[in-house]
Parts: structure tokens; sequence; C-alpha cells
């Protein structure tokens, strides 16, 4: 009988399918064109398959890729420009100046920098909102990371566009561009309840329902704005933006930092998924989530890095270290987020929160975005636990390989798709026009 010729397989050590089961031990992955096909001893999937390539890394871990839920790619061009300042302060007197410069070909760099920094980091999917999105599409089609993109819409004129309406009507011919991309979502991304007034959130709802979008916003990041929201409204962020319809469960709320007892009740009931970025948060000191009561209650969290501006980094495993510890250290109880609770968050919750039961597992019909970690390192030595290691001890430097859709973004440490010397020159030259 002849076998099926298939486009790759990769051996590995440890094999987490999902966070949620067993690692299996010394088992490979078929992959064929840009799906998981089969999972199981090598020497029996070669009986069967005849891959085109192999990849044998019996001395690494293969995962699913992580999925960052919330950031602004472009913004690590303004990694470590203004840091330790309150983020209203931070974003006035810093962060909108610098992006009142923004031009389409800096935002292409930034996200071409930051699609470097993901792909090393093992992040092969990512939820971003930010302005000339065009542009990280076009980036994101070129490198091959999976994205969720939004133009920000704002009350006030951006670089891109002279109004939130203008932006939206980008969102639309956004969405008539990429929407039979494989991997590329246009997402409706309203910037606030503060930066966009009442109408252009009815109007940013209305389109995001009306072409069944997921709408992506921050909620109640500070103190500040919960007052703001409060004196104009007399409600909190969450109930102001329930009486518009915003609740809904194709809607992602980055932060909700600030949360009364009834907020996280209406989080729940409209099912609501809640972007968790406690680096962020943390960095501008803005507080700490509740996830401990959100999770609680049975909301959906997962977990993102927010923008290289207030981190200062992309990087999900990081992350993933922070927001396990957190939650324990403020509620003095090291049960709260276990270590596949975090992973989840990052993995199949992430690809839940989206929408995409294709995403997030090493599970047979799923896309095949997978990336391997070396093992053979004192730092990862020994292994009791595959799921505890990559929350607690890998790094993101411990990433060896990072395949999306099937296809080769990182082997062994060498980027596939990007010239980083070149890119590095690439962007230095524009450095001075920040
Ligand atoms: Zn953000």
């Amino acid at each position: 009988m002849s076998k099926k010729k298939i486009s790759l397989l990769i051996k590995a050590r440890y094999i987490i399918t999902d966070p949620s089961v067993e690692p299996v031990e010394n088992e490979a992955v078929a992959v064929d064109k840009d799906k998981i096909i089969e999972i199981g001893p090598a020497n029996k999937l070669l009986e069967r398959y005849e891959p085109l390539k192999i990849l044998d890394r019996t001395n690494a871990l293969l995962m699913p890729g992580l999925i960052n839920a919330h950031t602004h790619v472009p913004m690590t061009l303004f990694r470590g420009l203004a840091d330790d300042l309150p983020l209203k302060k931070w974003l006035e007197e810093y962060i909108f100046p610098a992006e009142s410069k923004l031009t389409p070909e800096k935002v292409a760099l930034g996200t071409e920098l930051a699609c470097a920094e993901m792909i090393r980091s093992g992040t092969t999917s990512f939820v971003d909102m930010y302005i000339f999105e065009d542009h990280v599409a076009e980036v994101v089609d070129k490198v091959g990371l999976r994205a969720w993109i939004g133009e920000g819409l704002f009350d006030f004129p951006t670089p891109a566009f002279p109004s939130g309406y203008e932006a939206l009507n980008e969102t639309k011919r956004l969405y008539d561009k990429w929407r039979d991309h494989p991997r590329i979502t246009v997402t409706v991304t309203p910037h606030t309840p503060y930066t966009c007034d009442e109408e252009l959130l009815k109007a940013a709802i209305k389109h995001a329902e009306d072409n069944g979008l997921i709408l992506h916003i921050h909620v109640s990041e500070t103190q500040w704005e919960f007052n703001e929201i409060k004196f104009k409204r007399g409600l909190t962020p969450v109930q102001y933006l329930e009486t518009l319809g915003l609740l809904r469960d194709n809607s992602i709320f980055a932060h909700c930092v600030v949360l009364e007892e009834q907020d996280i009740e209406l989080l729940y009931r409209h099912k609501v998924k809640v972007a968790h970025c406690p680096e962020s948060n943390l960095k501008l000191a803005s507080g700490i989530a509740p996830i401990k009561e959100l999770l609680l209650k049975g909301v959906d969290i997962f977990l993102g890095t927010d923008g290289a501006a207030s981190n200062n980094d992309l990087d999900m495993f990081g992350e993933m270290d922070v927001a396990a510890k957190l939650q324990k250290g403020i509620s003095n109880d090291p049960t709260v987020l276990p270590a596949a609770k975090v992973l989840e968050m990052a993995t199949s919750g992430a690809a839940k929160c989206l929408g995409r039961d294709d995403l997030g597992t090493i599970t047979p019909g799923s896309l095949a975005d997978i990336i391997t970690v070396e093992l053979d390192k004192p730092h990862l030595f020994p292994c009791h636990n595959p799921i505890s290691l990559i929350v607690y001890s890998v790094s993101k430097s411990d990433v060896r390989d990072v395949i999306v859709g099937g296809r080769i973004l990182m082997e062994d440490k060498k980027l596939v798709t990007i010239n980083e010397e070149d890119l590095f020159e690439r962007v230095s030259r524009i450095l001075p026009k920040l």
C-alpha cells in the first residue's frame, strides 16, 4: 500500500495537546497543509505517511502556539520611549504626541518588528487595535502570523482619519478586503468608553452586529476612567456600555481592572470576554484585575500583553508567569490560577474567547499553529510536570520552532519570513522621525 504524502511530521519528547489533559510522551504530530491530521508514535505514523519534511524534536516540548488577547503591535516603535508615568500623563504627554507623527510606513515597520518578536517568543495569534491597521494586516499577510485587526475609533482625529466615523468606514473597507483571508479577521475597535461618545459607540456596535464581528474595546482600565464615567453617566463603565448594547458574547473588554460586583455579574450574564493584561496594568500602576472573582463567576478570560510601550515586550511566557503569581499574591491563596488554567488562558481558552474551535489545541482537524520549546537546559531540568514548566520556568528564548497554519515561520531559531538584520536597519532609519 502506498503511503500518503503529508507536508510535515514533528517528533517531540512531550506534547501538550490541551492544558486540561495530561501531556503525551514520545509521540509525533502529523501535519498536512494547514491542519494537524494525527498524533501518535512516530514509527506508526511513518508506516502510513510520507512526510515531505521531518522535524526531530525528541528533546523538545510541542504545544499550541500562544494567543495574545490584546495588543497594539506598531507600538514596538515606542518601547522605552516614556516609562514610569501614570497612564493619563503617559498617554497624553508622550504617546499621543508620538502617535500624531505616525505614517503607514512607520506602522508597517513597527508591526514587522513586533511580528519578529512574537514569532521568537512563541506567539502565533494576536488581537490588535491601532491606526493604519490595513498596513498591520499587510505585514501579517506577508510574515504568516494569524491576527484579529481593528482600526481604532476615536472622537478626535488621528493621523489616519479625521473622525471616528471615517475610521468606521475604514473598518467596513477592511472587512471587504480581508474577509476571505485564512489568517486575518477584521474586528470593530472603539478605543474606550471615554474617547468615543455615545453615538460613535452605537454606530460601532451596529456595524459589529450587522456583520457578526467581534467588538474589541478597553474598559475600566483605571480608577480615573471609572470615576469619569460614573461622574458623567451615573453608571460604572460596564453598566454604561450595557445600556448601549455593547455587552455581548462577541465583545472583548481589555483590562477590566476596576469592577464592582454588579459589573462582574453583567460581564458573566452577557458572556463578555475579558482580555487580562497584568504586566501593563502593573507597570502603569492601574491596579490588578479581580481575576479570581471573575473566574469564580464563570467569566471567560484570556491573556494579553498590551502594547510594547506599556509592558515593555510582547512576551506571553512572561505574562503567564506574572498572571499566575499576581493573583496568588493578592488573594493570599496559592491555589488561585493554577498553571494549567493560565496556559488555557493563552491557548485553548483564548481560542474559545475568539469563537474558534479550530485553534488553541493540538488536535486532529485543528489548524497547525504549533510551537516547540527546547528542554535540554539547566533551568528546564528535570521535567516533573510539562505544564508547570511552561508557565513557571520556560522563557521566550527557549522557543525553537514556530508553525502557523502548517507553514514554518521559525525553524531551529531562525526566522524564515523576516530578515531581522535588514529589519533593524529599516527601523533604525525612521527612529529620528519618531
Ligand atoms: Zn491596550
